[in-house]
Parts: C-alpha cells; sequence; structure tokens
C-alpha cells in the first residue's frame, strides 16, 4: 500500500517551506522536543496542525487530560503553517446550493451555523489565550469573474440571506470599484460574515504553547513510522526515537495523511496542492493604479479560484491551484503560472516582484464534506480531516469537538454531513487521474462568459 499519492518533494518533513509566515513569525519559539525513548500519556494526537493542537488545548484545560501531540515536522510544518490565512466560512468542496441539493437544507443550515461558531472560536481562543496571531480585516469577498458568474453571486446571496440566514451584501461591479478596487477581471461580488485574516503560523505556534501551559506535551521532528495495538489495549506509536504509548488516538494529518498507518483511513481523502506567492509591499502608486482601498479577503468567482489579500505590511498574497504531480519543475511552473496570472488581473503591477513562493496540500473528502468520528472498528481511535481548503475555522473547531467527545465521553451534538468516515475514493490509485481531469472541466467551465 503506497503511504501518500504526490512525489517526495511535498514530504520533506525536515525542510521548512520559504513562506513569507516562516520569515515573519521567527520571534515565536515552540516549547517542543523530538520523542526520545518511551513515553506514555492517556491521548496521543498525531499530526500537530491546527486540529491536533486545538484538540490537545481544549483536552488539558478543559478535561485535565494528560495529552501529547507528536508531528513529523516542525510545529507548524503543515498546512498549518502554509496557508493565506482567511479565517472564514467553508468546509465543503461545492457550493451553498449544491449543498442544499446534496444534503437538504436543515443541514445545510446546520452546517453553516457550526461555522459561524468556528471562526468564533478562533476569535475567542485569540482572547482567552492571548495569541497573537495579527487579526485584519472583518470580511471575505467573493468576485465574479464573468458576467456569468455575477448572476450566480446574485442567486447564492439570496440563498444566503433567505434560506441560510447568513450576513451576506451584494455590490454590483460599479459599487465594487468604488470601495474595493479595479481589476481586468471584476464584474461585482458578494460580501460574507463572519470572517477576518491572521498570520497562520503565529496562530499555530501560539495554539502549541497555549496547550503546553495548559499542561501538553509536544513532539516535534517525531514522525510516527508505525501504529499497533498490543493485547492490553494500549497503542504503540513508533518514532526513529522512541515510542509513544497511549489509551486513545487522535489522527489529524489532513491533507499529509498518511495511509500505510492504518488500514481504515486508505483512501479517504483526496490531497490537492494549493500553492502562494506573496509580493514585495505595493507603493502608494500601485494601490492608487487599480484603486485598491481594502484589506478584506477575496477570491474570485472561478471553479479553479484564486485568493488574495493585501497583509498588514502592504504585501500582496496570491494564491491557487498547484501541479498534479508535486515534483519540483511542476512546483515552480506553478509559480510562474500564479505571477502571470496576477499580473493579467491587476496590469499596472506587471513590474512588482515576488519575494516569497511556498506550496502545500489542502484536503478533499468523497462526500465533499469534512469527516470527522471514532472509528466502528475501535472507539479508541478518533479522526478529523477533509476541510477542502478551509481548515483555519473548520479545523480548529474540530479539535475541540473531539475534546469534548474524549473528556465528556459523550458524542458532541454535530452537523449531520460531518459525521464518520467519507467514503473510500473507488480506484484509488487513479485519484491524481480524477483530479488532472476534475480540473480540466473545470478550467473549461471557467472559460465561459
Ligand atoms: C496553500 C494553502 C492555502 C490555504 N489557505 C487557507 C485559508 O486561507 N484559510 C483556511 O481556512 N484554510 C486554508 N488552507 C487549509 C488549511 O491550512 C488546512 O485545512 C488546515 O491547516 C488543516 O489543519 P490540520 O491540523 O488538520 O492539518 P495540517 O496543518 O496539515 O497538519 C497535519 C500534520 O500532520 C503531520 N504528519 C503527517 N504524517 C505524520 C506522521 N506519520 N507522524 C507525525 N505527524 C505526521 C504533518 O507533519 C503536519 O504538520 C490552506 C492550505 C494550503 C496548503
Amino acid at each position: 500500500m503506497k503511504n501518500r499519492i504526490y512525489d517526495e518533494n511535498l514530504y520533506r518533513f525536515d525542510t521548512p517551506q520559504p513562506s513569507y509566515w516562516e520569515a515573519t513569525a521567527t520571534d515565536i519559539a515552540v516549547d517542543a522536543r523530538p520523542l526520545q525513548g518511551d513515553a506514555s500519556c492517556d491521548v496521543a494526537i498525531i499530526g500537530g496542525g491546527y486540529t491536533g493542537l486545538s484538540a490537545a488545548l481544549h483536552l488539558a484545560r478543559d478535561y485535565d487530560v494528560d495529552v501529547r501531540v507528536i508531528d513529523a515536522g516542525h510545529i507548524g510544518w503543515g498546512a498549518s503553517g502554509r496557508n493565506a490565512g482567511f479565517c472564514c466560512m467553508g468546509g465543503v468542496g461545492v457550493q451553498r446550493r449544491d449543498l442544499i441539493k446534496m444534503v437538504g437544507i436543515d443541514n445545510t443550515r446546520e452546517y453553516y451555523r457550526s461555522q459561524m461558531d468556528a471562526v468564533e472560536l478562533v476569535r475567542s481562543l485569540g482572547d482567552s489565550e492571548g495569541l497573537d496571531f495579527q487579526g485584519h480585516g472583518s470580511a471575505e469577498l467573493e468576485v465574479a469573474h464573468t458576467p456569468r458568474a455575477f448572476a450566480r453571486l446574485v442567486e447564492d446571496h439570496d440563498i444566503s440571506t433567505q434560506q441560510l440566514e447568513l450576513p451576506s451584501e451584494l455590490f454590483t461591479a460599479d459599487e465594487f470599484r468604488e470601495r474595493f478596487y479595479d481589476s481586468s477581471e471584476q464584474y461585482g461580488a458578494v460580501m460574507s460574515r463572519p470572517a477576518f485574516g491572521l498570520h497562520p503560523l503565529r496562530y499555530c505556534r501560539g495554539l502549541a504553547n497555549a496547550a503546553v501551559r495548559r499542561g501538553a506535551v509536544v513532539h516535534e521532528h517525531s514522525e510516527v513510522l508505525s501504529w499497533r495495538k498490543s493485547d492490553d489495549g494500549i497503542h504503540q506509536l513508533a518514532t526513529a526515537g522512541g515510542t509513544l504509548k497511549a489509551r486513545k488516538v487522535i489522527f489529524s494529518t489532513n491533507g499529509f495523511l498518511p495511509e500505510g498507518l492504518r488500514p481504515e483511513f486508505y483512501a479517504r481523502t483526496l490531497p490537492v496542492i494549493s500553492a502562494i506567492i506573496v509580493t514585495k509591499p505595493l507603493t502608494e502608486s500601485n494601490r492608487l493604479a487599480h484603486s485598491w482601498l481594502t484589506e478584506q479577503l477575496a477570491f474570485n468567482s472561478r471553479r479553479v479560484m484564486n485568493y488574495f489579500r493585501l497583509l498588514p505590511d502592504g504585501r500582496f498574497l496570491f494564491g491557487g491551484r498547484g501541479h498534479t504531480t508535486g515534483h519540483r519543475e511542476g512546483e515552480l511552473a506553478t509559480y510562474e503560472r500564479l505571477e502571470t496570472t496576477l499580473k493579467s488581473l491587476w496590469p499596472s503591477w506587471s513590474k512588482l516582484e515576488i519575494d516569497y513562493r511556498w506550496h502545500g496540500l489542502i484536503c478533499m473528502t468523497g462526500s465533499m464534506c469534512p469527516s470527522l468520528g471514532r472509528l466502528d472498528e475501535d472507539e479508541s481511535v478518533y479522526f478529523g480531516y477533509g476541510y477542502h481548503g478551509n481548515g483555519v475555522n473548520t479545523a480548529t473547531w474540530t479539535g475541540k469537538q473531539l475534546a469534548d467527545w474524549i473528556g465528556t465521553g459523550n458524542s458532541p451534538e454535530l452537523p449531520e454531513i460531518v459525521k464518520g468516515l467519507a467514503r473510500r475514493f473507488p480506484l484509488a490509485g487513479l485519484r491524481l487521474k480524477y483530479l488532472q481531469l476534475g480540473i480540466g472541466l473545470s478550467l473549461w467551465l471557467d472559460r465561459r462568459r
């Protein structure tokens, strides 16, 4: 069984990404060390991103549980240290109207209520744990890339306000230009709340330190190489440096999930590469050239979309889909494509230099919804993954649900659509082929005016 589906280039746990976030979080050290020798605890958490760290913090703080987190890289090595810092609603792989068709209006409403709670959870953790994550902006914009897309946004706005009771505001292209920015591809937009931007790696490291302050132990540079359960019901997680023993395990590796560790998780995910570039700080004249007035988070309405935001220090962050192999040549081609797209959307920035480029994995599931729960086959194993590129709030919230479940001994009230393991992808070896076909079709649909 193959452990992971992309080129090794994506799984170098000893190498940090050359990201803007890594360069600007050097003042926050994490109180963590590699696992050496044998250790034991009640709950072991594999994966030290938002899911695992939020679970650890809530378990230690709210239930006084003896918990350890174990990560293959440094804390924030995974997507939690590499993302765009959009803390907003999402977490599913389909648009709101399609989710209603798939699972019904009641389930959709219930899900979006949990999404609003999840954004507020991040905000409140920031306050209660004193996390210095540099919150920024107060809403998220979806910008129409064609007139046809604007018609879809009008429909989405009606669904949000009338059926889902979610805050939403609509802007025509002229209104948008006056208030936010101008671009070669802007036909109006819809604005959603709650949402805000943050520094993802500062948030991740802050969560880790908060968990440690509350009594959790965090191990980094400790890849779990094998996982077995002894006859007396104790899980044994072996790394190169030692073995961690625990009564319960939370498996929270999301897009980097090692499929060979436990057969139950084989082919449950489709990891997808997403990449980001960050420019030099925009000058006053750069901003004036495109009437840039906003600090809100934004993405365009393409199926294969781009996301972007002006950072607090004036740099411009721009992200989008990556390559479908993961190898280094594909990675470099992705950065070139992103730069070309950025400069075609804002032509006056054609001379703007790019200072940072990096990539990572988001995680899709066969149900197009996040997946959270406890294994039927082994009730001492819990899991949370599959946030479809929207894990800042969803992973944090998932970690808290898992902690509440273990801490109280009872399953929390969860939205129906996130419950349990998402179904396996059929013909799992062909997952990257499905992805290539899906991207090809979506690019073709995106070209329609
Ligand atoms: C480029 C990019 C942009 C994104 N932008 C946004 C955004 O703006 N907003 C948003 O909400 N979401 C965004 N996301 C998604 C978001 O970052 C993720 O959903 C979220 O970070 C997932 O958190 P996690 O803790 O579940 O997983 P991760 O943070 O990926 O952590 C998983 C960890 O598991 C560890 N691991 C794997 N195998 C092992 C093993 N065998 N032993 C021990 N440890 C192991 C890895 O080292 C890793 O650190 C983006 C993702 C990417 C890649």
